[in-house]
């Protein structure tokens, strides 16, 4: 396999996707493009699908009880949450306006969960209503719930207590030790106000074996909370299922290379900022590799664990939902000549690619759709541009070793963007618009079938 270019500069290119490559092939971008005259999103529903499809077996495979929230704040498109609702899995909110996108969407206010911080009493209010799950960020928060359920008694509030890591106790969120007995003595005093169905955390990085010991931690907490009569029949393991972008060798080569003279102005990044762009266990699997493995200080599987206690597994993944659920592209506005490489400036900003904004750079390949069927092959060594007037708004700093030289017209499309990448950040800067979202509803045919993104609001 060729690892590095020609110049010798580390290539990233992304795994196979037949689906992606189907649209590509189909022509139907450029006139995309040309209706739309600026960037846009297409969105591979089927994707997601494939993906949620792939953890429920992996959960059914390990024989454990276990149910699937979608993290909506990964992507904003309506069609997403329309999957999830069909699906009958849920999703995981943390704001009212994307509670009632949910509920607008198709989703039961059951299979809804409730996560962030302090959250306000008309969303709490709302919640309850709803008989959404609501994961208690600190036991003033569960006080606010309880004031909630007081004014309407028949409807008990569904409360999960969010743990704060032992092994990051610097995190702002979740609750320590004398928090969680305090949370659990209300749960106990409120009575048929509350229904506590047990413990969730959030964990940051990518690690199995930290979610195997802390899950197995959970367990033990609901046992304990049993024995004060609480139902506790669930643990939440958050989300942080890893997405592989590119194959091993390509990454460990990129890696050994990775110099910041490969970039733009010199560019330095941290290697340890960049998102891990390969693993050996993605998505499913790795929720497969969580569910064997064997948490410290047990002589079980945590699989085993939480059946021999009765405790059904809840997991709100964002990213690892949307690999290869979509891609964007932009259009070339203009491209110049620097020293040895050339600036391309597109009809986008980085906005639409949030990685940029996180001291860290998206790395996987965009591709150059060369529009003059005579372009000359080669290597031609390109960074990206927005079309802002801020020296700092670059797509990608690194120079990107293109197979042809790009021309104002040619299509830019960074391939796998729709975990957190295309829209977390975007907004009407410079009174741009903002990207529309194509859905692709079909890739099996000669023509894909298309549609706007639907969002009633
Ligand atoms: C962001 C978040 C998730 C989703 O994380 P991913 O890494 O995208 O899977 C899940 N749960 C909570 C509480 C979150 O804040």
């Amino acid at each position: 396999m060729e690892l590095t270019t020609a110049t010798g500069r580390p290539a990233l290119p992304v795994l196979p996707d037949p689906a992606a490559d189907a649209v590509l092939a189909s022509g139907l971008l450029p006139e995309l493009a040309y209706a739309f005259g600026g960037p846009f999103h297409f969105l591979l529903p089927d994707a997601f699908d494939a993906n949620l499809a792939a953890m429920r077996r992996a959960l059914a495979e390990a024989g454990v009880d276990g149910f699937v929230y979608f993290a909506k704040k990964a992507n904003k498109a309506a069609v997403f949450v329309e999957r999830a609702a069909a699906a009958g899995a849920g999703v995981d909110v943390a704001s009212a306006a994307e509670l009632r996108e949910a509920l607008g969407h198709g989703v039961r206010g059951e299979h809804l969960v409730l996560t962030g911080p302090a959250k306000d009493p008309a969303l709490l209010e709302l919640a309850v209503r709803h008989g959404v799950l609501v994961a208690v960020d600190s036991p003033g928060e569960l006080d606010a719930l309880i004031s909630v359920v007081a004014h309407r008694p028949a409807v008990p509030a569904r409360v999960l207590l969010r743990v704060l890591p032992g092994a990051q106790p610097h995190s702002r969120f979740g609750m320590n030790d004398a928090e969680l007995a305090t949370a659990l003595a209300r749960c106990a005093e409120a009575g048929d106000a509350v229904r506590m169905e047990g413990f969730s955390f959030h964990l940051s990085g990518y690690a199995i074996q930290p979610r195997a010991d802390l899950a197995a931690h959970l367990a033990d907490l609901c046992l304990k909370a049993r024995t004060k009569g609480l139902v506790a029949d669930r643990i939440s393991i958050g989300g942080g299922l890893p997405v592989s972008y590119t194959d091993a060798d390509s990454w460990r080569s990129y890696l050994a290379g990775h110099d910041s003279a490969n970039f733009h102005a010199g560019k330095s990044f941290q290697a340890a900022d960049f998102y891990p762009y390969h693993c050996d266990q993605p998505g499913a699997q790795a929720l497969a590799a969580l569910l064997a493995a064997r948490p410290e200080g047990r002589d079980q599987a945590l699989a085993d664990i939480l059946k021999g206690v009765g405790i059904t597994l809840l997991l709100e993944p964002g990213r690892a939902l949307l690999d290869r659920a979509g891609a964007s592209v932009f259009t070339v506005q203009g491209v110049k000549d620097r020293d040895g490489y050339q600036l391309i400036t597109v009809d986008g900003t980085s906005l639409s690619l949030s990685e940029q904004w996180f001291n860290s750079e998206y790395l996987p390949d965009p591709h150059l759709v060369c529009r003059d069927p005579e372009a000359p092959e080669g290597l031609y060594p390109a960074s990206v541009g927005a079309a802002t007037c801020l020296e700092s708004d670059m797509l990608t700093w690194r120079k990107i070793g293109f197979p042809c030289p790009p021309r104002t017209g040619d299509l830019l499309v960074y391939p796998n963007t729709a975990g957190y990448q295309m829209d977390s950040n975007e907004s009407p800067f410079h009174d741009l618009a903002i990207p529309p979202k194509v859905v692709i509803d079909r890739t099996g045919d000669d023509r894909p079938r298309w549609r706007l993104d639907r969002h009633f609001s």
